[in-house]
């Protein structure tokens, strides 16, 4: 097994629906990321590693690990990583990688987060770090899911996360959390690409539609809304940035479809 992998302890597991759960490991002190960024976790399997792509969850400063899950139905790795509890090992490769970071963007005004499903999760760890509303006036997260019960860590965006004693203060005025659904009936309802496209969301910010002078944007969810928006962003003049260079936008696949 390479020496970048590491086996670390499971601190505790959240399940939130049938198809989603949270997991906390222990953290090796040798385990460095910037927020955003995903590594390689995984199981051993006949003998083997199966590792799989999982963005932190977790603040780079937080002493534990969290990651945020699917259950894919006969999933090589998920259908036994939803079986694990307190006290078992996983294997965390200790190589970090990723282009949703913030030194990816250019200096902006507004800062969108676009998610859907897990894909909100590199934005958790990103909304948990200070610098973030060190460089943006508004820091606006939406995730679009279909059921209400899939807004996972909404609690956490809305209540708690104000509170934190060093940048609550500036997260309450800074960040805006817009959850949409599509399935059900919900305050705001609809795919994020046609809130976008119609002007929705930014009416019900009281914002501008977006411009490549204020705005910058990320993007993490399903491989069709990533290629609607990309092609959207790219026709209103938006530049894709990554770890070559920055950029006004920047995007992370949330999964690969097979
Ligand atoms: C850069 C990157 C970051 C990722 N971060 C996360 C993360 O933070 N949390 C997470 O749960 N997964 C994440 N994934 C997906 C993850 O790597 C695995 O695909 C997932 O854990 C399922 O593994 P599996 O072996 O059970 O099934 P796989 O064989 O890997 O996947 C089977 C199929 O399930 C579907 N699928 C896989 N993952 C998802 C998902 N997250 N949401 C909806 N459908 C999915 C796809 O159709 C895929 O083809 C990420 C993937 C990439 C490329």
């Amino acid at each position: 097994m390479s020496s970048n992998i590491l086996e670390k302890t499971v601190l505790d597991v959240h399940h939130w629906t049938d198809s989603l759960f949270t997991l906390k490991l222990s953290r090796d002190p040798s385990f460095r990321f910037d927020s955003g960024q995903f590594a390689m976790i995984g199981l051993m399997v006949d003998g083997r590693p199966l590792m799989r792509a999982y963005s932190m969850v977790s603040a780079s400063y937080e002493e534990h690990l969290e990651f945020l899950s699917i259950k894919v139905p006969n999933g090589p790795l998920t259908s036994r990583l939803q079986h694990v509890k307190p006290g078992d090992k996983i294997l965390v490769n200790k190589k970090t990688t990723g282009t949703l970071i913030l030194d990816n963007l250019l200096p902006g005004r507004r800062l969108y987060m676009l998610a859907t499903g897990t894909g909100l999760a590199p934005f958790l760890s990103i909304i948990k770090d200070p610098s973030v509303y060190e460089r943006y006036d508004r820091v606006v997260l939406v995730h679009g899911v279909r059921h209400v019960a899939d807004l996972v860590y909404g609690d956490f965006i809305r209540d708690h996360l104000p509170q934190n004693e060093f940048f609550g203060e500036e997260a309450r005025h800074k960040l805006v959390y817009y959850p949409t659904v599509t399935r059900e009936p919900y305050v705001n309802q609809g795919r994020i690409t046609d809130l976008i496209k119609t002007g929705k969301l930014f009416e019900d910010l009281g914002v501008p539609a977006l411009g490549t002078e204020d705005d910058r944007v990320m993007i993490c969810g399903n491989p069709q809304m990533m290629t609607e928006l990309t092609t959207y962003l790219d026709a209103e003049g938006f530049d894709q940035g990554s770890n070559a260079g920055p950029g006004h936008y920047v995007i992370e696949k949330a999964f690969v479809e097979k």
